[in-house]
């Protein structure tokens, strides 16, 4: 890795995404922190780049297909390629076990449509390489689709999520849809969905089985031209979507983010991880 390797990190002007864009740049990165806040957005480059490292801001809002179209042309025109991509941005309203009907539609866009189309707009950027570009998505355990507690109660729904043969974006997208629905109508607690954080889990599990179905779906690239997809999660922070509440600093939660950009096991591909261990989706 060098200064000629170029990460991408978003939603990354506070929190774990922060912390990922200082440890990519420690290890001598170039490192673009995006934020869909430009003032926010350059005080947290400001702060990188008076220690001294490499990082670089652009505007990027993973719920604006404009914004997501910009960052993409402006990417192209000054690196013309990137190695490496932290889905990082998310949001998650839930403050408990209560499930805020109101943000559910937002908490889906936003984790996983938003991570969805960042992907497929930097999947063509990523650069061809030996060692295979990297994409790592930000998820959370919550999001376990066969976990024994917190899970879909359909077992056929989750026969069909976890077999990579009939896992397709449709299947994710029907699901998500059809918890959506429910929530509209106000059905969604008898619906047999996660009972903790709701909306925020059913939308990791769908950051999860992307994770996946990505991973396949660019298996089959010639050996100069991989990208591997892996996910994460980071365990229960300190930042502002915990309340600070968390019990680990947000240095330890990038530590495996990182890890997984920079693993020099370029078989990897497709798993999920915490604490720099593959643990099951
Ligand atoms: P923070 O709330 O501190 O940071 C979230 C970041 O995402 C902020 O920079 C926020 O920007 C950004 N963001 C939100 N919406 C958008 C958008 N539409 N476009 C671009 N950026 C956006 O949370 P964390 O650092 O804790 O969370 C980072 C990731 O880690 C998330 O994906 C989260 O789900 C995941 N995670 C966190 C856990 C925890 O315990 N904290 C546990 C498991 C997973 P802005 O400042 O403008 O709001």
């Amino acid at each position: 890795w060098s200064s000629e390797t170029v990460a991408v990190v978003t939603g990354a002007n506070r929190g774990i995404g922060f912390e990922i864009v200082r440890q990519l740049a420690d290890h001598g990165l170039t490192v673009v922190l995006t934020s869909r806040e430009s003032s926010a957005g350059l005080e947290a480059v400001n702060v990188l780049q008076e220690s001294g490292l490499s990082v670089v801001f652009h505007q990027l809002d993973v719920l604006d297909s404009l914004s997501i179209k910009q960052f993409t042309e402006w990417i192209q025109q000054t690196y013309g390629v990137i190695d490496i991509l932290v889905n990082n941005a998310g949001v998650n309203h839930n403050t408990g076990s209560d499930n805020s009907v109101e943000f559910a539609r937002m908490v889906i866009d936003t984790n996983y449509y938003g991570t969805k189309n960042v992907t497929k707009a930097m999947i063509p950027l990523m650069r061809s390489s030996t060692a295979g570009a990297r994409i790592v998505n930000v998820s959370s355990r919550l999001g376990r689709i066969n976990g024994r507690r917190n899970r879909i109660e359909d077992a056929t729904l989750r026969e069909q999520l976890t077999d990579i043969e009939t896992l397709s974006e449709e299947l994710i997208e029907r699901t998500l849809s059809n918890f959506l629905q429910q929530v509209e109508e106000g059905t969604w607690t008898s619906g047999g969905w996660p009972q903790t954080f709701t909306d925020y889990s059913v939308s990791k599990l769908a950051v999860n089985a992307f994770t996946r179905l990505m991973s396949k779906e660019l298996s089959d690239r010639p050996e100069d031209q991989k990208i591997y997809v892996n996910c994460y999660c980071p365990g229960w922070v300190k930042t502002a979507m915990t309340g600070w509440a968390g019990n680990i600093s947000t240095g330890d939660a990038a530590d495996t983010g990182v890890w997984l950009a920079l693993l020099p096991d370029m078989s990897v591909s497709g798993k999920f991880f915490a604490e720099r261990r593959e643990i099951k989706f």
